[in-house]
């Protein structure tokens, strides 16, 4: 997904392999990225780019009236079935494939209108009715559509509004007496019963409905930093030549502080598994949902009803303003060359857009930087921090007096010593050019200088067109190609900084059928992005802070106890509680290019042999824990047991695949079997794994959903309470896979009217929760709402005595 597709990344890397010895050390010793991208762009033939427009046609990106029409039928199945929210989302593909100011979209958002009624989106469905009619919905089906859009009016509590609609509705009928006599009485009928309700909502003030999403611009930096504009006071940057760039406290930070909230520079959706589709096959629209469905292209934002380009297909928007601010920035650019971007995949996508969105900073000093850097410095762009050069800057802690030689700003500043989020700062951040493997980089070469020349067959002229008039008269006197290959240069930077820079945009997914009464929750991969600020934290495998997004912001806020000189830790993906030290330390190496000395490490490091672990098996004679390598023996005072660890590890695969199906017959809603199925499963993970392990865990975990499906609260919360045992084990009692389960355990009390524990747990959660996500999310207002419930439930002491 990040990397190009694997047809053309196996073509690129056999091209590689048949180049002359001499051109492999050519490219290989290249001193500069300039030289790396001309020498290999060089390469690129006709042929090569044949292939590759032959690999993009398998993605259908265009519009399509067939298609259109295919996933309204879809729908339509959908809506009958009752399913409103499948239906909804197929309108949706319906309305992508569809042109603008066509009857085939207005009809698809007509239909949408209808099934987003039903799931009592009444606010979306009205938008949806005036984009059915503003793209020519025909006038013999108008009724059906007006008299929804009352419906929506008098529920949301707009009477006025609902009679304006009734009566253009009835001189509708009086002049154009176009509906047959049945649908005439089918639609009077409704037509007195909204009258009715109008009536009755009349009599009512109008409510307007409180803005339910309280905005996220509610969430502020309690003091600003003045070097960095968006962290808080209680950071600041350092620099050294081991470490690069850091972030330190100035103060104490307390558990749950807002650090950072940081919008990123660059986003992209990922379009999520979406394979090409062969030519000639018959079914080639798919019906599968992916986050590119759901989520605006943008701003991220969960949408149920979408607004497409009106260019392609896979564009899709919350709204005309995000629609609109897209285009302007770079989709008028990105727009013919969807497939070619699904293609060279997601890296190479966000090095395109962060060049395209440079254009808005001073142009001309961006062309300068670029051009100036190639020429002046022996055509060299900065590739790393001179240790030299560094050990010239100061430690900037506070007290030490700035007047000590700061020779030049750290990396990324402007001038004046600030660090902002803008393209001077993503320009910075390392590509670690002689880190990667020479076909690597001749792979990202390649496939940069293809999308450079799509580009310019285009004619698009991506980077001279006048965005700033005033700024770019200078600017535009290099030939388009010269430029062209300025930004390529510029773009394969971008490529090869996001192996390290890259950060993972992830959101909560709610999984489970409509019928589960417990949440069950998952951690999905929705953008890749650049935050420049947040790239500034170095590792950890036991970070000291937890990031979380709300759509393209970020917002870091301190884990636990952060001591005034200590410094902020990330976490780059490999942690302590998901991973053994020896595989941790190969990924930071490999993805990275470090060797990871924090203290996790070190301390696992020191005792490489602590015992069988977490995951560890036990002997099935006394069910004293097993140590060793290939044959393990059991470590009980008489026992001599001894047993391969190949038939473990294959026990261990048959009982997940059990586990696996009993999940499957719980999704079905089969929960007597699942159950059964379970209750088998745990009694056989008993007499091999320890109990700790995170089968034993998960085995729980799903008793307690099959349990609470049953209504059987009591259980489930036994249950559920020997899977949170399992999960503090492995994450911890402040980590947010505990805060997740104790959600669902509260769940479960409040549904069983377990008010003491309900209370209890609710607070044990409430707590972890805040401190990961703040006030502002989801599971904390749902745990609010259930202890304010609660609370009114409990006899008040002390109270009136009857
Ligand atoms: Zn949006
Ligand atoms: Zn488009
Ligand atoms: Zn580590
Ligand atoms: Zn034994």
């Amino acid at each position: 997904m990040d990397l190009p597709v694997d047809e053309w990344k196996s073509y690129i890397l056999q091209k590689w392999s048949l180049l002359p010895k001499s051109i492999q050390v050519t490219i290989s010793t290249a001193k500069t990225l300039n030289d790396l991208f001309l020498h290999s762009s060089l390469l690129l033939q006709p042929e090569d780019e044949m292939f590759l427009k032959r690999l993009s046609g398998g993605y259908l990106v265009g519009k399509d009236p067939d298609a259109s029409l295919f996933y309204r039928e879809k729908g339509n199945k959908k809506f009958q079935e009752k399913d409103y929210m499948g239906a909804t989302v197929l309108y949706s593909k319906g309305v992508s494939h569809s042109g603008p100011n066509s009857t085939d979209i207005s009809l698809c958002y007509a239909n949408r209108s209808a099934a987003l009624f039903h799931l009592g989106q009444y606010e979306t469905c009205l938008k949806d009715i005036v984009r059915a009619q503003t793209h020519g919905y025909p006038e013999r089906l108008q009724p059906k559509l007006l008299l929804r859009k009352a419906e929506c009016l008098v529920t949301l509590g707009r009477p006025q509004e609902a009679s304006q609609t009734i009566s253009d509705l009835e001189s509708n009928f009086a002049a154009k007496p176009t509906v047959s006599a049945s649908q005439f009485q089918i639609l009077q009928r409704t037509l007195c019963r909204v009258k009715v309700k109008v009536q009755e909502k009349k009599n009512l003030p109008e409510i307007f409905p409180e803005a339910l999403t309280k905005t996220f611009e509610g969430v502020d930096l309690r003091e600003e930093n003045e070097q960095i504009p968006c962290a808080s006071s209680s950071v600041s940057l350092h620099i050294d030549p081991l470490k690069g760039r850091y972030l330190v406290a100035t103060k104490d930070i307390l558990p749950g502080e807002l650090l950072v909230k940081e919008d990123a520079f660059v986003s992209v959706l990922n379009p999520g598994e979406m394979p090409p589709r062969p030519h000639g096959l018959e079914n080639k629209w798919d019906i599968q949902v992916t986050s590119g469905d759901l989520h605006c292209h943008r701003c991220l934002r969960r949408t149920l009803a979408p607004v497409p380009c009106d260019g392609c297909s896979y564009a899709k928007y919350c709204s005309q303003e995000c629609m609109q601010q897209a285009w302007d920035r770079y989709h008028s650019v990105e727009c013919s060359l969807g497939a070619l971007l699904l293609t060279l995949g997601v890296f190479c996508h966000v090095a395109l857009r962060s060049a395209l969105l440079a254009r808005f900073e001073d142009v001309d000093e961006v062309i300068e930087k670029l051009c100036g850097e190639m020429s002046k410095q022996g055509i060299c762009l900065p590739e790393s921090e001179d240790p030299a050069q560094i050990l010239k800057y100061d430690l900037r802690g506070e007290g030490e007096k700035k007047d000590e030689a700061v020779v030049t700003p750290i990396p990324g500043c402007d001038i004046n010593g600030k660090y902002e989020r803008n393209y001077n700062a993503v320009f910075h951040l390392l590509p670690h050019t002689e880190n990667h493997s020479p076909e690597h980089k001749f792979l990202c070469a390649l496939s940069v200088s293809a999308l450079c020349r799509q580009l310019e067959a285009a004619g698009l002229q991506a980077f001279t067109t006048d965005l700033k008039p005033t700024k770019l008269k200078a600017a535009e006197t290099p030939v388009l190609c010269a430029e062209l290959n300025v930004w390529g240069v510029a773009m394969l930077r971008h490529m090869l900084q996001l192996q390290c820079n890259a950060q993972a945009i992830t959101t909560i997914q709610h999984t489970g059928s409509k019928e589960n009464l417990i949440t069950d929750t998952q951690q999905v991969r929705l953008a890749t992005a650049v935050f420049p600020v947040l790239s500034l934290l170095n590792h950890s495998c036991s970070p000291n802070i937890s990031v979380s997004f709300i759509g393209t912001i970020a917002t870091i806020r301190a884990l636990q106890l952060i001591r005034r000189g200590q410094e902020i830790f990330h976490c780059y993906g490999p942690h302590e509680s998901r991973m053994g030290v020896a595989e941790r330390r190969q990924k930071l190496r490999s993805q990275y290019f470090f060797d990871c000395n924090c203290p996790p490490c070190e301390r696992e490091r020191q005792r490489p042999s602590a015992g069988p672990g977490r995951e560890a098996f036990r002997c099935h004679c006394c069910r004293a824990l097993l140590q060793g390598d290939d044959v393990l023996s059991c470590g009980g005072p008489a026992c001599m047991e001894s047993v391969s660890r190949d038939l473990l590890v294959s026990r261990l695969q048959d009982l997940q695949r059990q586990v696996g199906a009993a999940q499957k017959r719980l999704r079905n809603g089969r929960l007597e079997l699942a159950t059964q199925l379970l209750l088998e499963c745990q009694s056989d993970a008993k007499s091999f794994l320890s109990a700790d392990h995170s089968v034993v865990g998960e085995i729980e975990d799903t008793l307690a959903q099959a349990y609470a499906a049953l209504g059987d609260w009591e259980k489930s919360a036994t249950h559920l309470q020997e899977s949170l045992r399992v999960v503090e084990v492995h994450h911890g009692p402040s980590s947010v896979e505990m805060g997740h389960e104790l959600f669902k355990l509260a769940q479960v009390f409040f549904n069983g009217c377990a008010i003491p524990e309900a209370l209890t747990t609710i607070q044990k959660a409430e707590k972890v929760l805040l401190v990961h996500y703040g006030p502002w999310n989801d599971e904390i207002r749902e745990l609010q709402k259930m202890k304010s419930c609660l609370l009114d439930l409990l006899p008040i002491p002390g109270g009136p005595k009857e």
